[in-house]
């Protein structure tokens, strides 16, 4: 197994697989197409928005891009995903969340038809990844650690799995994608006892808790496999991970490196989803 676990690799071969995908809609006359909806100016949410419409252009999706005002309410943003609802060309929909206004963000995903829903916002798709009936999309991040494991064959039958956060973007819906995979997860959060104990006993460790450099050498006991899914601006004006990757590399038999792991498969991840959502339109449309 490599040691690092970078995402150009497992983004690049599923950017490939998909752009064959993606011509095949074309000629029978289906242009993928994704609709990003932004609102105000967050440079996080830009920059997801530059790599997702540049990931798009390299496999052919076209892009529908929406920029509401910061904090714009919750008739407008409605509006706005009511005319994605409504458009025949639109298959998958991309919200960058989380959104100042809560209640905007809660109406916008009780209007979005789930068949659209790329992003896991909707409730009907968060009931699919928990039930496991195939119904609706994981979160793109969820899916990418998923993607990234699978890249790199790393086996996950039986392993205990520490993943470190518990939101509805990546900590609860990851626990259900790994134990799909027959993995033991420990879901851990902000209460949890002893965090540093519990990583030392895991074969792997999902990192998302949102702090910086939080995962050092002190939650190792040598030989796991760590992935990193943190991202934030650090004091240099560098980018760093929820893991000190200085202090925990040494000790680990393989890590995902921040920038370069899981944040590059997101986005090929949310084109795997446009793709499949406009495969289903086509089946339909067949039968
Ligand atoms: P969040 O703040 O919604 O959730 C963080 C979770 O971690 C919470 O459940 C909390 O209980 C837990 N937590 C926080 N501090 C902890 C601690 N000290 N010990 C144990 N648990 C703790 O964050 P999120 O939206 O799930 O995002 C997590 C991280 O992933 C962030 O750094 C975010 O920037 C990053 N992120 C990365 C991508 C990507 O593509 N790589 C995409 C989205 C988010």
């Amino acid at each position: 197994m490599e040691k690092e676990l970078k995402g150009a690799p497992a983004a690049a071969a599923l950017t490939e697989a998909l752009a064959e995908r993606c011509r095949i809609l074309t000629e029978k006359g289906i242009e993928p197409c994704l609709a990003t909806v932004r609102a105000g100016e967050n440079p996080a949410d830009q920059s997801y928005e530059r790599a997702a419409v540049k990931r798009c252009e390299k496999i052919g999706i076209r892009v529908r891009q929406y920029a509401l005002p910061e904090g714009a309410d919750e008739d407008a943003l409605c509006r706005t995903i009511a005319e994605i609802n409504d458009d025949n060309t639109i298959h998958g929909c991309l919200l960058f969340r989380p959104l100042k206004n809560k209640a905007a963000e809660a109406a916008a995903a009780a209007l979005l038809k789930p068949e659209k829903d790329v992003d896991c916002m909707t409730s009907s798709s968060l009931a699919g990844v928990f039930t496991g009936s195939g119904n609706g999309f994981p979160p793109c991040t969820a899916q990418a650690v998923m993607e990234l494991l699978a890249h790199y064959q790393i086996p996950l039958e039986g392993k205990h799995v520490v993943v470190i956060g518990r939101s509805l973007v990546i900590g609860r819906p990851v626990s259900m994608l790994l134990q799909r995979k027959n993995a033991t997860v420990t879901m851990c959060h902000t209460k949890t006892r002893d965090l540093p104990a519990l990583c030392r006993q895991a074969d792997i460790i999902v990192a998302a808790a949102g702090k910086a450099r939080l995962v050092d050498d002190t939650y190792l006991s040598g030989g796991q496999i760590i992935v990193d899914v943190g991202i934030h601006a650090d004091a240099n004006g560098g980018i760093c991970g929820d893991v000190d990757y200085e202090k925990a590399a040494p000790l680990t038999a393989a890590i995902t490196p921040v920038p370069g792991g899981v944040g590059a498969v997101t986005t090929a991840v949310l084109c795997k989803h446009v793709i499949e959502a406009a495969e289903k339109i086509s089946a339909q449309t067949k039968a």
